[in-house]
């Protein structure tokens, strides 16, 4: 895995949202690491993890950043969207509060993230069967109404996890080639290098389509 990281057709930065405790630490390792924690500690020191899959016979690789646990403090800066093509809404299927704050963070994506952003609502922890306060088709309805893409995953035993990367990097990766084969030639409007939006290819590396990289 770590030959040749840095051949790849697209670069997607997707970033993880929701409520502390709802196991967004443990869905990046699962899906970078293959890996997953018991112990319930704030993410330190790391502030993404990639990892490549193929689309459509491209190279997609996907900068997947993980809050420090700012969202505890309801700090995470305007730094932490910028760039971002994509957007993991986290809640825990056993902890209705964390369900009901998706509105709330609905609406920090409004004010922080680009317009075009693909947003997936996720229900992590699928595996707590016995304690659901989520019913599926409430949050399925709701991310329906919000024109969300919709998935339950569970890190503890991997269900879904796979799944739920690679339908938001297959999304974006639509948008994106759908975009390019618009206008083949021509130059998108206004000034990329103030705001990339979704599938302006960096000029200054013209080999690559690094979408919306903007570190
Ligand atoms: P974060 O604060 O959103 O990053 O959440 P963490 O990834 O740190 O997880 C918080 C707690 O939930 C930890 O104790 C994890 O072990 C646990 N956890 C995370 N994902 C799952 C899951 O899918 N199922 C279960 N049962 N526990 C999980
Ligand atoms: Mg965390």
């Amino acid at each position: 895995m770590a030959s040749r990281d840095d051949e790849y057709d697209y670069l997607f930065k997707v970033v993880l949202i929701g409520d502390s405790g709802v196991g967004k630490s443990n869905l990046l390792s699962r899906f970078t690491r293959n890996e997953f924690n018991l112990e319930s500690k704030s993410t330190i020191g790391v502030e993404f993890a990639t990892r490549s899959i193929k689309v459509d016979g491209k190279t997609i690789k996907a900068q997947i950043w993980d809050t420090a646990g700012q969202e505890r403090y309801r700090a995470i800066t305007s730094a932490y969207y910028r760039g971002a093509v994509g957007a993991l809404l986290v809640y825990d299927i056993a902890k209705h509060l964390t369900y009901e704050n998706v509105e709330r963070w609905l609406r920090e994506l409004r004010d922080h993230a680009d317009q075009n952003i693909v947003i997936m609502l996720v229900g992590n922890k699928s595996d707590l069967r016995h304690l659901r306060a989520v019913p599926t088709d409430e949050a399925k309805a709701f991310a329906e109404r919000h024109r969300l893409s919709f998935i339950e995953t569970s890190a503890l035993d991997s269900t879904n996890v796979e799944t739920a990367f690679h339908n938001i990097l297959t999304e974006i990766y639509h948008i994106v080639s759908q975009k390019n084969l618009v206008h083949p030639d021509e130059k998108p409007p206004g000034n990329p290098t103030i705001n990339p939006g979704i599938g302006m290819p960096d000029e200054s590396t013209p080999n690559k389509k690094q979408c919306c990289q903007n570190l």
